[in-house]
């Protein structure tokens, strides 16, 4: 079945729900305006439907092998990878100076979003490019600049990010790999990183790495840690690929999907690297990458959930099984009941989770644009619901996917279980979903929670303005924004940090809940009265907002109860 790029709901979404209107009104954006934005979404929808949608499945059934100690890709991704580098799409919204675009990041988002859905394993490699391309801008001497970013833009080269070791997953701090200076400026990187994504091609001029490693005199923990770039060849004179770097892949592994991306365990060995920031802020200048990617992680999430969700309801409108329980006779399965329930549910919490994804990066594009200090706060609390909603969402949807399927979601020919295999890892990397909302609980809401009620106030004005409308949408919106105020509350009133970490996830998954109700009501108000995104919207607000009562009353009960059965009594 073919994949249809959703070009009109982001539309929509972008007039009626997330305003982006107020990003195109500032100096910053002046030049993408709606025809722009229309045209470029358009033609990146097109290329997805063309271009990436062809290649998804090869990617699955002929994964990417090491073979000499070459990384032979799936077949199509180069011929692929070339015409996403062709048309630009790595670089929607990359400094125009060095060859970008410079349009706002949500149109990047949107594009990320439906380079995901049509295929994940090669999005994973530009999504990767596009998170160096920025540490680089922010971070960069102008000399390393001048050489990188032109070729990361055009997609000549592409970047990866090397922070994970053996010993330093979530708990970054613990890496060892060092970095000695070699007198001329240049630093002897060595050590080895697993897990990373893309770590070598066999499509661009070549692969720049992004390490974390410390150098001689970097104290333990994450204030030692700098970050360096060290490319696979290192650039002669003309800033061409010339020598070979002592770097290589030791081996890739073996994964429950995504099979179409490489996943590197890299060697470095005295590889020749650049400093990237200052010494022993490496950690800054990796969150840059972090935070772009963490957002764009949240919609390979929605992606995938966008493409299991067209999946599953193709299917649903061809197989015929049983009574038609309202038409009568034979009829398709769709028409059951409980059928019905899983597809509205999917699509319902497919628009919930890319309205927070895109309202997050709206938020980035103002604090971009103004500099203003509440948009950045806005941005950093919602970028860890972002990432964990919006990977949640990829799992449950393409999980539901299968289960439409019956049997046939089972086996692999009809596609549909790949989408729950590659859509996992989300959850997993880029921080886990876990250490997403432990920040969401810690980091941001050290403010006293002042970034969380400022969004509430205005999760309450809105349903004020709705009441007259659609009271009876307003009213449980308003409501379960209070809870969500108390809980707020009590876990900013936690003095011991583990009492909020206990209740981390349930407030994240409560908070998206009560986000995802706002924007469903958002699109009733944009659309009217009688239209399909309203009858979505009353859908998601009578029957999947009151998980969030159940949700918020997990999140208060502190960490005491966590422990009360020791790993003893989990054994017994
Ligand atoms: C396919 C794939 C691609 C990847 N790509 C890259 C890449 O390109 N670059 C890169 O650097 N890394 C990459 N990673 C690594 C990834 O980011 C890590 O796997 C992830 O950060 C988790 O680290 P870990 O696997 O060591 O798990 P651990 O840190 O051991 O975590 C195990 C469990 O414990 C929990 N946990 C750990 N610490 C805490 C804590 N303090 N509080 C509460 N819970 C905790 C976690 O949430 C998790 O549930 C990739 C991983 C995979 C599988």
């Amino acid at each position: 079945m073919p994949f249809r790029a959703p070009v009109s709901d982001y539309q929509f979404l972008f007039e009626h729900v997330v305003d982006l209107q107020k990003v195109i009104e500032t100096d910053r954006f002046a030049e993408a305006d709606k025809d722009v934005i229309d045209a470029i979404l358009t033609e990146a929808g097109k290329m997805c439907e063309e271009v990436m949608y062809p290649v998804q499945r090869n990617g699955d059934l002929q994964g990417a092998v090491l073979e000499n100690g070459v990384v032979r890709t799936s077949p199509g991704y180069a011929e692929a990878y070339g015409k996403v580098a062709e048309g630009g799409w790595i670089s929607t919204s990359a400094d125009p100076e060095y060859g970008g675009m410079g349009l706002p990041h949500t149109i990047t988002t949107a594009v990320n979003e439906m380079m995901s859905a049509s295929c994940l394993s090669l999005q994973l490699n530009p999504l990767m490019t596009q998170g160096q391309i920025e540490a680089l801008e922010h971070h960069a001497s102008d000399d390393i600049k001048a050489v990188y970013l032109p070729k990361l833009i055009t997609g000549e080269w592409s970047g990866t990010m090397n922070l994970t070791e053996p010993q330093a997953g979530s708990d970054v701090g613990a890496l060892r790999s060092k970095a000695e200076p070699n007198g001329d400026g240049s630093f002897a990187v060595t050590g080895q990183k697993i897990y990373i994504s893309w770590g070598d091609n066999d499509f661009t001029g070549n692969v720049c790495h992004l390490v974390l490693a410390r150098l001689p005199d970097g104290v333990p923990g994450t204030k030692g840690i700098s970050l360096f770039i060290v490319p696979k060849f290192i650039p002669d004179e003309n800033g061409e690929p010339g020598v070979a770097n002592t770097l290589k892949v030791v081996s890739l592994e073996e994964k429950l999907g995504l099979h179409g991306s490489p996943t590197a365990v890299m060697q470095f060995d005295g590889a020749t690297g650049w400093l990237v920031g200052e010494a022993h802020d490496g950690m800054r200048a990796m969150f840059t990458m972090m935070n772009n990617a963490r957002l764009g992680v949240g919609c390979q999430g929605i992606g995938v959930a966008e493409g299991a969700y067209q999946h599953a309801l193709a299917y649903a409108q061809d197989r015929t099984q049983g009574r038609s329980p309202i038409a009568g006779g034979t009829g398709t399965i769709i028409d059951h009941a409980d059928v019905r329930r899983m597809l509205t549910t999917m699509k319902a919490d497919t628009f919930a989770a890319r309205s927070i994804a895109m309202a997050c990066a709206v938020a980035i594009d103002m604090t971009t644009a103004t500099g203003d200090k509440e948009c950045k706060a806005r941005a950093a609390f919602l970028t860890p619901i972002a990432k964990a909603f919006g990977t949640d969402t990829g799992i449950a949807v393409s999980e539901m996917g299968v289960q439409v399927h019956g049997g046939m979601g089972f086996i692999e020919e009809t596609g549909a279980a790949q989408y729950a295999r590659d859509v996992r890892v989300t959850a997993i990397y880029e921080g886990t979903n876990g250490i997403q909302a432990m920040d969401l609980v810690g980091r941001k809401l050290m403010d006293g929670g002042e970034a969380a009620y400022r969004l509430l106030d205005e999760i309450e004005a809105n349903a004020e303005e709705a009441r007259d409308t659609f009271p009876e949408l307003a009213e449980p919106v308003w409501e379960a924004t209070e809870t969500l105020r108390e809980t707020t509350e009590w876990l900013v009133s936690q003095a011991d940090m583990n009492d909020r970490f206990a209740g981390s996830v349930p407030f994240l998954k409560g908070f998206a809940r009560v986000l995802g109700a706002h924007f469903h009501l958002r699109a009733a108000m944009g659309e009217g009265e009688y239209g399909a995104r309203t009858k979505l919207a009353r859908f998601y607000i009578t029957r999947l907002l009151p998980e969030h009562g159940g949700l918020l009353a997990h999140a208060v009960r502190g960490a005491e109860d966590l422990y009360a059965l020791s790993p003893e009594d989990l054994v017994a």
